[in-house]
C-alpha cells in the first residue's frame, strides 16, 4: 500500500494503473486492529514509532485522517504523542512490586561487550547469536530484559541486528529504561494507519483484489536482466495466469512475520499452525530461480525460534485500569510495556489509551500482552503460555499482579484471545549475505521487493519505517525518479548523541 501511494504521488502513476493483490480478506497485513465488543477485539501488536521515522512521517504526511481532512495522519500521531507522553513508572514489576527506572545492572565485562559492539563491523558478526557474543551473565541483567522485551529480541537471534539496534535508536538509551521518546497512533494501527491510507488509495482509483494469492512468479533471462514475465495467483482455489506487459512493474513483499497466525478463546489455547503458506511459500518458489532472490529458509525454518504470542483483552468495566492506573503511576496510554520480570513466560502488557478502536464503546476497555517464552510452563498456572486458553493466560497475569480475589472483579465478562505467531520474529534470524535480496536486485529490469526480508542497510527490521523504506526504495529506482531517499538517522554520528548513551550505559 506504501508503494502503491507512492507511485501516484511521486512517480504520477494512475491509481486506476495500480493493482494491489491480496490474499486474505482484510487489508494491512501485520498492522492489524479487528472485532467489537461482542466478539472481542484483537490486535497481534502494538507499534511504537519514534520522531526518525522519516519514510513513514514523510508517507503519512500526504494521507489525510479520518475524521478530519485538514488534518495528515502524521501530524495526528506528533500531535496525539505530544499529548499523552511516554515516560513509564514502572517499566519491571518483580514479586508484585512496581520498579521505577530500574537500573540496568551491567557490569564492567557487560559494558565492555556492548561497547565493543557497537564499534564491530557488521560483517565480522557473521551469524552469531546474541547468547554466543555476550557473557551468559548479560541475559540476566534488567538492561537485557528490557531491550529483549522493548524490540522483542531472543539470546539465539542475531547480534548483527542488535547492533543495528544500538546504532539506529541510540538517541533513545538515555530515556530507555521510562521508554521515553516512543510516539504512538492515536488508535490501534489499522484504524489510525491502514484505513486512510486505504480511504486514501481508494479515491485515487486503486483496484484492490482480495483473496487472491499470487502463488509464483516467472522470471525470464534477457539480455543478462531478469524480467518478471507472469503471476499465477489462486482465486478461491481457481488458478491462473496473470501476464505482466512490457510496461507493467512489479512489486512484491517477500516472507510475513505474521504468516500463519492462529487465535484461541477464553477456553482454547491458538494452535500452532507450521505449514508453509502465502508469503513464505512464493519467496522460496521466487529464490529457486535465481540466488540474487534471497534464501527464506535463513528465516522461516525455525519456527521454534521464531514463534511468540500475544493476546488482547475485552473488559467489560474500568476497575482493572482503574487498578493498573494507580500500580504503575501512568494513566493508560503514557506507560508502555510493564514486563513481568519473575515470569518464566516474561509476560508484558501494554494498557494503550482508550478507546484505542474507533468502534470501542466507553464502558469497555481494550489492553494487549505477549510473552517472549511460550514453550516454559507458568508461575502459577503449571502449563506452557502456548497450551494456555485466555482465561489461563489472565490468571497467570493475576498472579504476577498479586491480584488475589479482585480478579474475580476484574475480569468479570473479560474477553482474552490468544495469537500465536509461528514468525513472529523470523526477521531476527542469523543470516548471511544475500539471504536478503536486495530491493531491487542488481540485474532486475521491472520489479522490486518489499518488506522486512530485504536488505537495507543501517536500518532495522521488525519496524513499519523498514517496510516503508523498501517501498520508496523500490518506486524511486524502478521508476528512475530523481528523488533522494529519505535519509536514515544517524544519531551515532552525533557526538551530543553518543557521548549522552555512553554515559547513560557507563554510570
Ligand atoms: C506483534 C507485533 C509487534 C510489532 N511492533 C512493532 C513496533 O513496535 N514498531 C514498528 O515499527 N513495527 C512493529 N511491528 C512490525 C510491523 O508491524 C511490520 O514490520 C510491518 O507491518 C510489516 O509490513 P509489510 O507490509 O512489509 O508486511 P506484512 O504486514 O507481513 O504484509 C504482507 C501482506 O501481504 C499479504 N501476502 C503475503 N503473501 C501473499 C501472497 N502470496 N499473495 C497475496 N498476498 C500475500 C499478506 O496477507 C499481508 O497482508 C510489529 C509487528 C507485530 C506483528
Amino acid at each position: 500500500m506504501s508503494a502503491a501511494a507512492l507511485l501516484i504521488r511521486e512517480g504520477q502513476v494512475s491509481g486506476s494503473n495500480i493493482h494491489i493483490l491480496e490474499q486474505s480478506d482484510r487489508l494491512g497485513g501485520s498492522l492489524d486492529g479487528s472485532g467489537s465488543p461482542e466478539t472481542g477485539y484483537l490486535i497481534r501488536g502494538g507499534r511504537m514509532f519514534e520522531e526518525h521515522f522519516g519514510c513513514t512521517f514523510d508517507l503519512f504526511d500526504s494521507i489525510p485522517t479520518l475524521t478530519d481532512s485538514q488534518k495528515s495522519v502524521s501530524a495526528e500521531i506528533k500531535e496525539f504523542s505530544r499529548q499523552y507522553v511516554t515516560s513509564s513508572k514502572s517499566r519491571l514489576v518483580r514479586t508484585g512490586q512496581k520498579i521505577e527506572a530500574p537500573q540496568f545492572g551491567l557490569n564492567f565485562r557487560n559494558k565492555w561487550e556492548l561497547g565493543r559492539l557497537l564499534l564491530a563491523n557488521e560483517e565480522s558478526l557473521g551469524t552469531t547469536t546474541i547468547q554466543e557474543y555476550f557473557s551468559l551473565d548479560f541475559l540476566q541483567t534488567n538492561f537485557w530484559i528490557m531491550w529483549s522485551t522493548m524490540f522483542a529480541f531472543q539470546p539465539w537471534h542475531a547480534v548483527a541486528e542488535m547492533r543495528r539496534y544500538m546504532h539506529r535508536f541510540i538517541h533513545l538509551f538515555p530515556g530507555l529504561n521510562r521508554l521515553e521518546g516512543i510516539l504512538r497512533t492515536k488508535y490501534n494501527q489499522y484504524d489510525s494507519l491502514i484505513l486512510p491510507l486505504f480511504e486514501w488509495l481508494q479515491n485515487q482509483g486503486v483496484n484492490f483484489r482480495m483473496q487472491t494469492e499470487v502463488t509464483d512468479i516467472e522470471f525470464e533471462l534477457q539480455d543478462s536482466q531478469f524480467k518478471a514475465r507472469s503471476l499465477r495467483v489462486r482465486v478461491h482455489g481457481k488458478e491462473t495466469e496473470l501476464a505482466l506487459r512490457a510496461q507493467d512493474f512489479l512489486f512484491v513483499t517477500l516472507g510475513s512475520m505474521t504468516e500463519n497466525s492462529s487465535l484461541g478463546s477464553m477456553q482454547t489455547p491458538p494452535k500452532l499452525q507450521t505449514e508453509s503458506i502465502g508469503s513464505w511459500q512464493l519467496w522460496k518458489n521466487i529464490a529457486s530461480q535465481s540466488p540474487d532472490f534471497g534464501n527464506p529458509q535463513a528465516f522461516c525454518s525455525r519456527i521454534d525460534q521464531t514463534k511468540w504470542e500475544s493476546f488482547t483483552v475485552t473488559l467489560r468495566n474500568h476497575d482493572f485500569f482503574r487498578f493498573m492506573e494507580e500500580f504503575t503511576g501512568n494513566r493508560a496510554g503514557t506507560g508502555g510495556l510493564v514486563t513481568f520480570k519473575d515470569s518464566s513466560w516474561r509476560l508484558s502488557v501494554v494498557l494503550a489509551h482508550q478507546p484505542h478502536f474507533l468502534n470501542q464503546p466507553e464502558d469497555v476497555d481494550v489492553f494487549w500482552g505477549y510473552g517472549l517464552f511460550g514453550d516454559r510452563i507458568g508461575d502459577s498456572v503449571k502449563k506452557k503460555m502456548s497450551e494456555c486458553s485466555g482465561e489461563e493466560l489472565l490468571a497467570e497475569l493475576a498472579h504476577h499482579l498479586r491480584l488475589g480475589d479482585r480478579a474475580t472483579r476484574f475480569f468479570a465478562g473479560a474477553n482474552c484471545i490468544p495469537c500465536m505467531m509461528p514468525f513472529i520474529t523470523s526477521q531476527f534470524m542469523p543470516r548471511q549475505a544475500g539471504d536478503r535480496p536486495e530491493v531491487v536486485p542488481k540485474q532486475a529490469k521491472n520489479f522490486a521487493f518489499l518488506g522486512q526480508f530485504t536488505e537495507i542497510p543501517k536500518d532495522c527490521v521488525f519496524t513499519v519505517e523498514y517496510s516503508i523504506r523498501s517501498a520508496q526504495r523500490a518506486v524511486y529506482k524502478l521508476l528512475d525518479l530523481k528523488q533522494q531517499e529519505t535519509p536514515i538517522y544517524r544519531g551515532d554520528r552525533n557526538p551530543a548523541v553518543l557521548w549522552r548513551a555512553l554515559w547513560t550505559l557507563i554510570k
